[in-house]
């Protein structure tokens, strides 16, 4: 059998997800307990959503969690670039391929129009879906109408009738009726490609043999099986595993739970701590241990282990673990931990800087600076109370604060003053009184450094974790305030200058 490769692929669109982590340890674990490799592939192609902010801090936090890949956009390696964005050529290349040997076909098909076949089928009830109008156009008159200038995607044909079955290590054989799958776009109207297209592609070019990746993945096997069938490819193992849950046992979500690696690096999780508990994820060691290292995992490892009941990713559990490993520490080596996690550089100049007007001996800092450092400030309802603010309207500011403020694509300190101040005004509240709940919320106190800055410096999952306690502190909304709120939060426009 050839080397085991694995991969993480992610898309630089938002925070470094626990989820990320999850899928990134359960793919290193298998490719090393095989004796294979592990690489890293950004997978960017959605150029609207990503950025390189949110790139740079995925690879950062799953370097601080200690998963080490072998290639990558960073490191380099034998099939690069490893970032998708710098491989357009090759994709459209294979898409070409595909309209030529007969596997997909240009759709000419506009917007509108699509707009309009999906409502039709709704309004007959029908589950909305391409509708092969262009499939069967010559290819003669496809070429005359690109050549023209005419706009078009590239689609793949898929049969229409008959099962698609594939085999997954957890699940054995799957079965998905090909009625079920859409002819997918594989190379958008701007030449670049669509996920499908370029992960097959990758995944080909860069030798995996395991695709280890979340059960929301599933429903695009039977496509990447057509594609790999198209190009006369092996496919690789395939393998979906659970997602992970809140409590309540919906899917993580940052909506309920905090879910950034770096909002738990911040709040001081060790990071052999986090791995050990996502390597608990839906999987148990042999010897049912609870506390183990990511070489003991490795050592042992055995995908079967992995059960498909939905994990639930809690908080608390993951503090007792963390409490455990902090325990188990010679205190000198607590003591570097401590030091270590407190230590960065660039967050503690800019304290600096905010408390600088503010004290008059170095040991100030210690008031002054604390709750950056906290994970969430000890507060209660009195805290909150204020000349003009009545303890409802507190709780609205700070629900749809914490809405607004989830939506973010980057966080800065522009962006957060945006949202807030225009948030200010479409409830009409003056800012100054509008700010003051977020005060008590973020440091736990009236006064203290400018807020929309300390924001920013403790991190969006930081700021959302405490926005949260500070509602819970107010006694929580009603289901049915959430939804009169929910209305209002989906009502307001954009407070980002594009
Ligand atoms: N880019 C996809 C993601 O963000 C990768 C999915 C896969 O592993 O195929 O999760």
């Amino acid at each position: 059998m050839s080397q085991v490769r694995t991969r993480i692929a992610p898309s630089p669109t938002g925070f470094p997800h626990v989820g990320t982590a999850y899928i990134a340890l359960f793919n290193l674990a298998f490719a090393k307990a095989n004796g294979g490799d592990f690489i890293l592939r950004i997978e960017d192609t959605d150029q609207t959503r990503s950025t390189a902010q949110s790139e740079k801090m995925i690879l950062d936090a799953l370097r601080w969690v200690g998963l080490d890949w072998s290639e990558g956009p960073d490191v380099g390696g034998p099939h690069a670039p490893y970032r998708q964005s710098e491989r357009k050529d090759i994709y459209k290349q294979y898409a070409e391929e595909l309209l030529d040997k007969g596997h997909a076909f240009r759709c000419f098909a506009t917007a509108e129009e699509l707009d309009q076949m999906r409502a039709e089928q709704m309004a007959r009830g029908e589950t909305p879906k391409y509708d092969g109008r262009y499939a069967n156009l010559s290819r003669e008159q496809s070429d005359k109408l690109a050549a023209a200038g005419k706009p078009f995607v590239i689609r793949m044909r898929v049969p229409d009738e008959g099962v698609c079955k594939f085999d997954d290590m957890l699940r054995g054989e799957v079965e998905i009726p090909w009625s079920q799958v859409d002819m997918q776009v594989l190379l958008k109207t701007d030449g670049l490609p669509t996920y499908h297209l370029a992960n097959v592609v990758d995944d080909h070019l860069m030798q995996i043999t395991h695709v280890i990746r979340g059960e929301e993945w599933i429903n695009s096997a039977p496509k990447h099986q057509l594609l790999y069938k198209y190009f006369g490819w092996d496919m690789p193992v395939l393998c979906h595993m659970p997602l992970l849950r809140n409590p309540d046992k919906s899917k993580l979500s940052k909506r309920k739970n905090p879910t950034s690696i770096t909002y738990y690096r911040d709040a001081g999780v060790l990071p052999e701590a986090l791995l050990n508990y996502l390597g608990r994820m839906g999987y148990s060691m042999p010897n049912e241990a609870e506390k183990f290292t990511l070489d003991e995992m490795i050592a042992s490892f055995d995908i079967k282990r992995v059960s498909l009941g939905g994990p639930i990713f809690d908080v608390e559990k993951l503090t007792w673990l963390n409490g455990e490993w902090l325990r188990s520490l010679s205190p000198e080596a607590l003591k570097t931990k401590i030091l270590d996690w407190a230590n960065d550089s660039d967050k503690l100049t800019a304290i600096a800087k905010a408390i600088q007007p503010r004290i008059n001996l170095l040991s100030d800092a210690v008031n002054w600076s604390g709750f950056y450092f906290q994970n969430l400030p000890t507060i209660s309802e009195v805290d909150f109370e204020h000349k003009v603010l009545s303890t409802e309207q507190t709780v609205e500011i700070l629900q749809l604060a914490q809405w607004q403020l989830e939506t973010l694509p980057v966080w800065t300190e522009e962006n957060i003053q945006a949202v807030l101040s225009g948030l200010a005004g479409e409830m009409g509240i003056k800012l100054r009184d509008f700010m003051s709940p977020f005060f008590i919320a973020i440091a736990g106190s009236k006064s203290s450094t400018p807020v929309m800055n300390s924001m920013y410096l403790i991190g969006a999952d930081m700021t959302l974790q405490r926005l949260r306690h500070a509602i819970e502190v107010l006694g929580g909304v009603s289901k049915k305030k959430a939804k009169e709120l929910e209305k209002r939060h989906k009502a307001l426009p954009s407070f980002l200058t594009p």
